[in-house]
């Protein structure tokens, strides 16, 4: 009997379509049955629907679990955050790494996993005009989302061997980044063998450039998990090629709800042309098979991708003369050997 999952499908816009058929080829070739079930999430779907197909999404995620989700335009709204909140999605988990062979301006070798609280921040308070000669906004850190996310980096930690970094500005921050780094160390006494400490977030920015080695797991606030993240991509050089979990926990801190997306958009400027990089979707599905328990999977979708870039196959916005659909079929090939 082959192991069967339910996948909720969020369909998106532009590269979106093309993205989702080089997906159903690569399930094709896997030896499980991913059973998708689509929620149609186009820009035009969402502004004839409105609130009901986001009642819809959230029903079929929250029944699968998991979710794999293609790029949407963002325009009235973003989708990634009406789900974000409507899914309590609080904690983002992005690797970063450098691919041996993918062009970078980097010289070294970088392999990072960011695990970022999803909410709060300043990102959650727009701020307000104080008369005209000034502003101000809020900038919220709740215990919750941290220690769901201190626990992720934790348990992370444990099975990997990894060390976390937990990163912040409490020296001046001292409210909202104190109770940070406090509630992270209060969950790095749960996990007495996983080594742990603590970097100013300024000066983890230099040293990450200088001596990205030190660095493996980083657990952060929202706004520096987003720049450390960009930053990271850009020295990976692989600003169109990173994938990322969002992540909800239930009250034991047991993963809930897990979507998994490709950091880049709905790339206009390509869509319906063949020329789309499938790699981040594909590592977000290797991802996605890693969530349910199909470990040795994922791990053979990431190294069939990542072995085929590494020896040339490659798309050409890496300098490659693949197709979306040449690039697919080998590794759905490559998948067939190594299965
Ligand atoms: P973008 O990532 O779509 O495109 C930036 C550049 O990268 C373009 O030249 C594009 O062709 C290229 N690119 C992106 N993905 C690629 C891929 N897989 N293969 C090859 N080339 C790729 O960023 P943008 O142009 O700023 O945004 C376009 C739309 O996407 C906007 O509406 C934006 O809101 C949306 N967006 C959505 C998400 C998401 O849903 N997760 C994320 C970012 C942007």
């Amino acid at each position: 009997m082959r192991p069967t999952y339910q996948v909720t499908e969020l369909l998106g816009d532009g590269i979106g379509a093309e993205l989702s058929r080089a997906i159903h080829e690569l399930a094709a070739a896997l030896p499980i049955d991913l059973q998708f079930r689509a929620v149609d999430l186009s820009l035009e779907n969402r502004r004839a629907r409105k609130a009901a197909i986001y009642d819809e999404a959230v029903e079929a995620v929250t029944g699968t679990g998991v979710a794999l989700k293609y790029p949407t335009i963002t325009a009235e709204e973003s989708p990634n955050q009406v789900l974000r909140r409507r899914l309590d999605l609080s904690v983002i988990h992005r690797p970063v790494y450098t691919i041996p062979g993918v062009p970078t301006n980097f010289r070294r070798e970088l392999d990072l996993d960011i695990v970022r609280i999803a909410t709060g921040g300043t990102y959650d308070d727009p701020g307000r005009m104080i008369g005209d000669g000034g502003a101000v906004s809020l900038r919220i850190v709740e215990r919750r989302p941290v220690t769901e996310a201190a626990r992720y980096a934790f348990n992370l930690a444990r099975k990997t061997s990894k060390k976390v970094t937990s990163s912040s500005k409490h020296t001046i921050q001292k409210a909202t980044d104190g109770l940070f780094e406090r509630v992270a160390t209060e969950v790095a006494g749960q996990f007495p063998e996983v080594a742990h400490n603590t970097e100013l977030f300024d000066a983890l920015l230099g040293k990450v450039i200088m001596a990205p080695e030190k660095f493996q797991i980083v657990l952060v606030l929202n706004e520096y998990g987003d720049f450390l993240s960009d930053m990271a991509c850009g020295l990976a050089g692989s600003l169109g090629i990173g994938a990322s979990a969002n992540l909800a926990f239930d009250a034991a801190a047991v993963v809930r709800v897990a979507l998994f997306d490709a950091a880049h958009g709905t790339a206009p400027d390509i869509a319906g042309q063949n020329k789309a990089n499938p790699t981040a979707i594909f590592l977000a599905l290797s991802m996605l098979l890693y969530q349910v328990g199909e470990i040795e999977l994922g791990r053979t979708v990431k190294g069939a991708t990542l072995d085929l870039l590494r020896e040339g196959v490659r798309t050409g916005d890496l300098g490659g003369k693949e197709t979306t659909e040449s690039f697919t079929a080998a590794v759905a090939a490559e998948l067939g050997r190594r299965l």
